[in-house]
């Protein structure tokens, strides 16, 4: 826990914010400033920088792996599929991360435009 961190401060509570969904290892908010008709995060309770960091810790990658079936699970539970939906983890500054505690959006409920690449 990052006394400094936002998302820190939404998983304790220190933040209100109603959680679309909660597990013991993450929870899942809505995106203040959604970037489709359906964005949420998903934020894992203990803090991470980002991706790369989570995935060199120990039993990172099983965090991980819970993470992203947590999304999944989440997605088909917000009626996204079968239509489809993204999955995105900003990292760094070339990722285009703002906040610097690891989530991942999920982006769905229309047709998404726009591919990869640099903007
Ligand atoms: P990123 O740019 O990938 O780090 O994404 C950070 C996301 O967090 C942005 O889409 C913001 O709109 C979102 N965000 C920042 N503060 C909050 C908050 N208090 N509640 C919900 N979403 C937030």
């Amino acid at each position: 826990m990052r006394e400094d961190c936002i998302f820190c401060k939404i998983v304790t509570g220190t933040i209100p914010s109603a959680h679309l969904a909660e597990t013991d290892f993450a929870i899942a908010i809505r995106d203040l400033h959604p970037q489709a008709k359906q964005h949420f995060l998903v934020i894992p309770k203990i803090h991470a920088t980002h991706l790369d960091e989570l995935s060199q810790q120990t039993r990172g990658e099983e965090l991980l792996g819970q993470l992203v079936g947590f999304a999944a699970a989440l997605a088909r539970k917000q009626g996204l599929m079968p239509e489809g939906y993204r999955l995105v983890a900003n990292t760094n500054p070339y990722g285009g991360q703002s906040v610097y505690h690891l989530h991942f959006h999920v982006l769905g409920g229309e047709p998404l435009a726009g591919q990869f690449g640099a903007g």
